[in-house]
């Protein structure tokens, strides 16, 4: 039986958006990140990440580096009892570095490869799932394989829908002013 997941934007989304992450101890976890995590985790909903990280494509830091950063993420919010069950991360970019990372590929938010990759993994219900994140990029993944898509206020989730909301390609399903109130709103639908 497939379960249904919120997959979660990174960057300005659960953690602080401070620009191109290149070393650990530049994460940081926004305050009510871990809490939101506890939150799926109790209720057996997928916390699953879903990242792009095209500064690898630039050359600003290695898939090592980015590993690393991955993996202070996952200590962070385990010392706050809170576990992701995947993280999914795009290092590409379509015209930027050198290849095998300067490449056209399928993942790249909008586009929506990463999470068709964690539904196979998964066994996820991608249509009763969700996306969380901070960018109109976003909310184009999440309508592109029929989940719910929520945009938080954190990051550049603010500005984003307070100057240039008329130009998002289409409307969120839900605006949370952060990530544990988009997991509230997510599990009071499943429940109503
Ligand atoms: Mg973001
Ligand atoms: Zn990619």
């Amino acid at each position: 039986m497939s379960r249904p997941a919120v997959f979660l934007d990174r960057d300005g989304t659960l953690t602080e958006e401070v620009g191109y992450v290149n070393h650990p101890r530049r994460l940081r976890l926004l305050p009510r990140s871990a809490r939101a995590i506890r939150r799926l985790n109790e209720v057996g909903v997928a916390a699953i990440v879903v990242t792009n990280q095209a500064g690898v494509a630039r050359g600003y830091f290695s898939e090592e580096v980015l590993q690393a950063v991955n993996a202070a993420l996952v200590a962070q919010l385990k010392d706050e009892g809170a576990h992701l069950d995947a993280i999914y991360v795009c290092p590409h970019h379509p015209t930027e570095g050198e290849p095998p990372y300067r490449l056209d590929c399928a993942c790249r938010k909008p586009k929506p490869g990463l999470l068709h990759r964690a539904a196979a993994d998964h066994g996820l219900d991608l249509t009763r799932s969700t996306l969380v994140g901070d960018r109109p990029s976003d909310l184009v993944a999440a309508r592109a394989v029929g989940a719910a898509a929520v945009l938080v206020l954190t990051g550049y989730g603010l500005g984003e829908w307070e100057y240039r909301r008329a130009r998002f390609p289409l409307e969120p399903d839900h605006v949370a002013p952060d990530l544990l109130d988009a997991v509230e709103w997510v599990l009071a639908r499943r429940r109503a």
